[in-house]
């Protein structure tokens, strides 16, 4: 049985053919750049040939088109024929407080989804695009849209209303949603099935590094707290984006740069995090090179990530009265060493005793703890993919 993924951003568009019986994808690729100059495709097939694919690519229309030819395509394509795909799963930023958990999508599904756009103007759009070009180009086969937000509908009001009057929140649904719950959801799945224990019992905190990072409180299973907020730009400092600030400090700056609401929010979101404190790059492997070379500012930068890393799972591990298992996830969590070590130093106190020597991996699923640390560190390589596939089939079988 096949499944779909698709994961349509504002002018890109990822997808995975999975293939359910060995959960392994058989195709997947990458379409950017839609809408500009210079679009293209890049088609991977399971045996990790590579196909580029240079042509104009107006809309997520035409994007979805060219990818559904390139999976049938008689060289490189995955499937012989569409009807080969058993349903499609989508990855959906937004689902606001109407959907706690994976949905069919049917026209109140559509609808619900578009009444979201004005909590997630750039991202559910194009979801809604690529959601509208399945349903014309390959009718009948069910449709799944899989959120962002859904996993973190189990917090509680205390841990997600902001102190500002509560009509706020009832008029304009301003409150922490909370993002990239589909990766806790999965790290945490596969935490419970490598320590052998049922979820039910076990008290996570779950870091997902990438150049969008986010941590989330995870007891019994269900998502109590997470450093995202109304949008994803709360929380940790990130590759591009600042995380939190004291909010005054946003009106100070549009003040005396004279910025206007978009240059702000563009400013927030691309040009400040690791990369405008390092002032040399957002991606951490960059940063870690200058920071050996002796760039304080790089060093500072990877300082400050570290300490806000450190803080939430200090302040998780007191609402949920400790932790038993660490999660590091993503780019950074799963590929860095260096930051896995420095976050983990001086926290015997909770439990957390890591391993240096079993700490130098990159990419495994690992248990990097020492034999006996109360709480375990994990590296679990996360795999969305696979997770809104499997609620996909869940959802149509
Ligand atoms: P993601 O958003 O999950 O794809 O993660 C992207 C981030 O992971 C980028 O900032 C990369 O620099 C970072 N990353 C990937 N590999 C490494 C590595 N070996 N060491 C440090 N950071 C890495």
């Amino acid at each position: 049985m096949k499944i779909l993924v698709l994961n349509c951003g504002s002018s890109s568009l990822k997808y995975q053919v999975i293939d359910m019986d060995t959960r392994n994808p058989i195709a997947k690729g990458l379409v950017e750049r839609i809408g500009n100059q210079g679009a293209v495709l890049t088609h991977c097939t399971a045996l990790q040939e590579k196909e580029i694919v240079k042509t104009e690519i107006e809309n997520h229309t035409k994007a979805i088109e060219l990818v559904l030819k390139q999976l049938v395509a008689p060289e490189t394509g995955a499937i012989k024929d569409l009807k080969e795909i058993y349903a499609i799963g989508h990855r959906v930023v937004h689902g606001g407080e109407k959907f706690a958990k994976s949905v069919i999508i049917d026209d109140s599904v559509m609808q619900a989804l578009k009444d979201c756009i004005e909590l997630a103007p750039l991202h559910n759009p194009p979801n809604i695009a690529g959601i509208q070009a399945c349903q014309k180009m390959m009718p009948g086969i069910p449709q799944v849209a899989v959120f962002d937000t859904a996993f973190h509908q189990t917090m509680k009001p205390s841990s997600y209303i902001y102190g500002l009057p509560y009509e706020y929140y009832e008029k304009y649904g301003i409150r922490k949603y909370g993002f990239h719950g589909t990766s806790h959801k999965y790290v945490s799945q596969r935490a419970a099935i490598l320590l052998k224990k049922p979820i039910e019992d076990l008290k996570i905190i779950s870091c997902h590094l990438g150049n969008g990072a986010s941590i989330a409180a995870i007891r019994g299973g269900r998502s109590v707290e997470t450093s995202m907020g109304f949008t994803p730009l709360d929380g940790l400092l990130m590759g591009t984006r600042s995380g939190a600030l004291d909010p005054a400090v946003v009106t100070y700056i549009m003040c005396r740069q004279n910025f206007t609401v978009d240059q702000m929010n563009d400013f927030l979101n691309s040009k400040c995090g690791a990369l405008g404190v390092s002032g040399i790059s957002s991606d951490f492997r960059d940063i870690e090179v200058a920071a050996e070379q002796g760039n304080m500012r790089a060093q500072l930068a990877l300082d400050i990530f570290e300490h806000d890393v450190k803080q939430f799972i200090g302040s998780y591990a007191a609402v949920m009265g400790g932790v038993d298992a660490l999660i590091f996830t993503a780019g950074v969590g799963e590929n860095s060493v260096s930051m896995r070590a420095s976050v983990c130093k001086n926290m015997s106190y909770l439990g957390i005793n890591l391993d240096l020597e079993k700490n130098k991996v990159r990419g495994e699923e690992v248990d990097v703890s020492q034999a006996n640390s109360r709480c375990s560190v994990l590296v679990i390589p996360t795999n969305e993919e696979l997770m809104i596939a499997l609620d996909t089939l869940e959802l149509t079988k």
